[in-house]
């Protein structure tokens, strides 16, 4: 007998019909003998329903009274799945965030997991239950309702499963599993069987939505099992993040992660002295943006240039922040591009290959796509093209390392 937590994402609890199938699976694991926990999503689309509702009243939606709002989507569908339960005719019952008292800090819309009581739900675990649990939401020590951030229930589900120490963590989507690349973009892309956690965490930074960020952060930091499975299909085993590697085993490449979310500001003609990024980056991060790439260039004449990239919601204020400065720092010219996109390979065989930058470079060279930013780690190396090159850039690397292939070992 293990104890299983099973989280299910919006597609998988869109209809009523699903949250039937969604059932039925549930049922399977329990005649197996297993104790399951599931953690839901709110119906697809719903989360941005509520959001939209919220702006007709005020632009900018009061964070406190947002998250009693949105976690009401979650509330739908864990109550729906427990009936659904006991029409098969198994014990089950639902819980809010806060009936479990998972715990989070005051944060509103991006609170973070504190602690989680797991009596309750070990209770009913014991006394045959499923226990259903609301994702994405929580409670904070004052006893106001909070949320996760988009994609939080997938962080409910890992935290939940670490709090009971559960033998697995099953994240069920629409996806049968994690994909060398977006398999939208590359039809030949491939599904893992593994990838390591290191991986994931890169992928999931650098733009992958498989997992939301946090709950990969989970995982690594209480070694929680985790599984990506598809909830349409029968059988298949999906993709399991792994903690340890095997050297022999490890493809140099696993995946290429892109994101368009970014955009790129470039502060010209800045005089190329001690302190100039901090005159710079200080404002932008008192202003609460978070930087991702940066670029200083050599100088001459006394004078560099300075590049950086933050998320695309917040170009515009970075901007503003920048127009402010911009005669305090002594910059010839301010200028910005929010039509950019943001490649990534990743791979921990990359740590003991040279060449991978090269062939890299000379795969976007010979399709003709201009290499606008770099920057790399161990495992990863990322580039800013143009962001109608993106599709283009992603297949010609997909195939350059040849990651259609099982355990692509390629020449470099
Ligand atoms: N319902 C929330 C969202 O749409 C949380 C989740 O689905 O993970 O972001
Ligand atoms: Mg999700």
């Amino acid at each position: 007998m293990a104890l299983i937590v099973q989280k299910y994402g919006g597609t998988s609890v869109g209809s009523i019909e699903r949250i039937r199938n969604v059932a039925e699976r549930v049922a399977k694991f329990k005649m197996l003998g297993h104790q399951v926990v599931v953690v839901l999503s709110a119906m697809s689309g719903e989360t941005n329903k509520l959001i939209a509702l919220a702006k007709q009243i005020q632009k900018e939606p009061d964070p406190r009274e947002l998250d009693v709002l949105l976690s009401t989507g979650e509330q739908v569908t864990i109550s729906l799945l427990a009936m659904a339960l006991k029409d098969l005719g198994l014990k089950a019952k639902s819980y809010t965030g806060a009936q479990v008292r998972i715990v989070t800090d005051a944060a509103h819309t991006k609170a973070r997991i504190l602690s989680i009581d797991e009596a309750n739900m070990r209770r009913d675990l014991d006394s045959g239950h499923v226990v259903v649990v609301a994702g994405f939401q929580g409670v904070d020590e004052a006893g106001n309702i909070t949320t996760l951030g988009r994609g939080g229930s997938d962080t409910t589900g890992v935290a939940l499963a670490a709090a009971l120490h559960a033998d697995e963590c099953q994240i069920y989507t629409d996806v049968d599993g994690v994909y060398t690349t977006d398999p939208r973009i590359v039809p030949e892309a491939r599904r893992l069987k593994t990838i390591t956690f290191e991986e994931m965490l890169e992928m999931a930074s650098l733009g992958s939505k498989v997992l939301q960020i946090r709950s990969v952060e989970f995982a690594g930091k209480y070694k929680v099992k985790l599984r990506v499975l598809s909830s349409f299909e029968e059988e298949g085993e999906g993709t399991l993040i792994t903690f340890e590697e095997d050297t022999m085993e490890q493809p140099i490449i696993s995946g290429i992660a892109f994101n368009r979310d970014e955009a790129k500001l470039t502060v010209l003609g800045v005089p190329d002295k001690p302190g100039i990024a901090a005159h710079i980056l200080g404002p932008i991060a008192d202003a609460n943006i978070d930087v991702d790439m940066i670029v200083q260039n050599v100088g001459h004449d006394g004078t560099t240039d300075f590049s950086f990239t933050v998320h695309r919601n917040e170009f515009k204020k970075a901007m503003d922040v920048l127009g402010m400065i911009k005669t305090a720092i002594g910059a010839r010219e301010v200028v910005g591009d929010d039509k950019i996109a943001k490649v990534s390979i990743v791979g921990m065989g990359m740590r003991n290959h040279a060449g991978i930058a090269g062939k890299m470079f000379k795969t976007l060279a010979d399709e003709n796509i201009n290499i606008q930013m770099i920057s790399t780690s161990e495992i990863k190396i990322s580039v800013v093209v143009e962001d109608k090159y993106m599709e283009l850039a992603v297949r010609a690397l997909h195939q350059a390392f040849e990651l259609e292939k099982e355990a692509a070992a390629p020449a470099v």
